[in-house]
């Protein structure tokens, strides 16, 4: 089944991203994000958007999946992430951090707003060059 299906599996994903929104801490912008990671043993790590006073040191729902899922022994470029599900456009940051764990094809499915349908996207589409040592 070609990955840009609209499937059960990523539907779950995408309400789990939503709900993971609600969980975000962001008293400064006030703009909630969420983010389910599926990783290669089938298992979902959830992140959300954590803000700090100290702007800076926010992070993104996105990385907190990915860093979270790396504490966790389930991230590594042996492991690679199956699909990412998230509320809003990932970021440059967290593209880049994708990049270090999944191959160019990975699916970004973004939530669509109240009655518009999610979008589909490749990791390599969104970031077509990445940063490699
Ligand atoms: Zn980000």
């Amino acid at each position: 089944m070609p990955n840009n299906q609209l499937t059960a599996q990523v539907q779950e994903l995408l309400e789990q991203a939503q709900n993971a929104a609600k969980r975000a801490y962001a008293p400064y912008s006030h703009f909630q994000v969420g983010a389910a990671l599926l990783l290669a043993d089938g298992s979902v790590s959830l992140g959300c958007n954590v803000e700090n006073a100290s702007y800076g040191a926010t992070m993104c729902a996105e990385r907190v999946a990915l860093f979270a899922a790396c504490a966790a022994g389930k991230l590594s470029p042996q492991q690679p992430p199956q699909i990412l599900a998230v509320t809003a456009l990932p970021c440059a940051l967290c593209l880049q951090v994708l990049a270090e764990f999944a191959g160019p094809d990975l699916s970004i499915w973004v939530a669509g707003a109240e009655g518009e349908q999610p979008q589909h996207f490749c990791l390599k589409d969104l970031l077509p060059h990445t940063f490699k040592l």
